[in-house]
């Protein structure tokens, strides 16, 4: 069998430190933000030309943190509830043959460093690209184009804060000049725990976005309740 070979061009930092709260897809969270550093001899002005008169860049990435050795058929993707099955060519499941991700993101901005800007992101932070191609709406919005599998937008969970965890946040976001607020709860109300799990509500759930640890619960009236949120480290 022929084997090729394929090297980053470069790689994302991004506001998602784990796994999990990573939305499912791009433009879920517009608040999601990251930078993609490109590797030489990409990082330099000539690989970019005429990349700022596009909006939004498909980025194609390796999912680093789900490779595995087995040849899977079949995947539970999170959006039919974790528990049923379907072929892995009918899914955007990480677990995939070569491990391969793609990721349609706004590009906000191209810096003096050559570093793209990104937001509305899926990815992980170290994330390794292999590529980065232009969006180009008239051949890939397609308006009548159908999937049953993923009809709707998933239905969003409401977010309450406990006040501390509140003001908690709106500070950090000021120190990091990062919309906080509008991240985790663009995050929390697509429901990051497996569809499945009905927690008790005494159970806590923690995700790392930027550099501080958010703390919540499912409270026994509905939807999420925000207990902390703690700079780590
Ligand atoms: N838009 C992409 C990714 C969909 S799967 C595509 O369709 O190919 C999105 C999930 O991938 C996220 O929820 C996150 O948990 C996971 N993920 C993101 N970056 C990853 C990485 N580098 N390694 C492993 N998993 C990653």
């Amino acid at each position: 069998m022929d084997s090729y070979q394929v090297q980053p061009i470069g790689y994302v930092h991004s506001c998602f430190k784990e796994k999990f709260a990573i939305p499912r897809q791009p433009a879920l969270a517009p608040a999601a933000r990251g930078t993609i550093e490109l590797l030489a001899p990409y990082n330099q002005p000539r690989a970019l030309e005429g990349l700022e008169q596009v909006s939004h860049i498909w980025v194609i990435f390796l999912f680093h943190r789900a490779q595995d050795q087995q040849h899977r058929l079949q995947v539970r993707p999170p959006r039919l509830g974790g528990n049923q099955r379907l072929g892995v060519f009918a899914s955007r499941a990480s677990h995939r043959p070569n491990s391969i991700g793609q990721s349609l993101v706004k590009l906000d901005r191209i810096d003096s460093q050559c570093q793209l800007h990104i937001s509305g992101i899926d990815l992980l932070d170290g994330t390794p690209v292999l590529d980065i191609k232009p969006y180009i709406p008239f051949i890939e919005s397609i308006p009548d184009a159908w999937n049953r599998i993923a009809e709707q937008p998933p239905a969003l969970l409401p977010i309450d804060w406990q006040p501390e965890a509140l003001s908690s946040a709106q500070k950090h976001a000021l120190r990091l000049q990062e919309p906080l607020v509008e991240l985790i709860e663009q995050c929390l109300s697509q429901d990051p725990k497996p569809a499945y799990q009905t927690p008790a509500p005494s159970r806590q759930y923690g995700a790392l976005l930027h550099d501080v640890n958010v703390v919540w619960c499912y409270p026994e009236g509905g939807g999420i309740l925000v207990l902390a949120v703690e700079q780590i480290g």
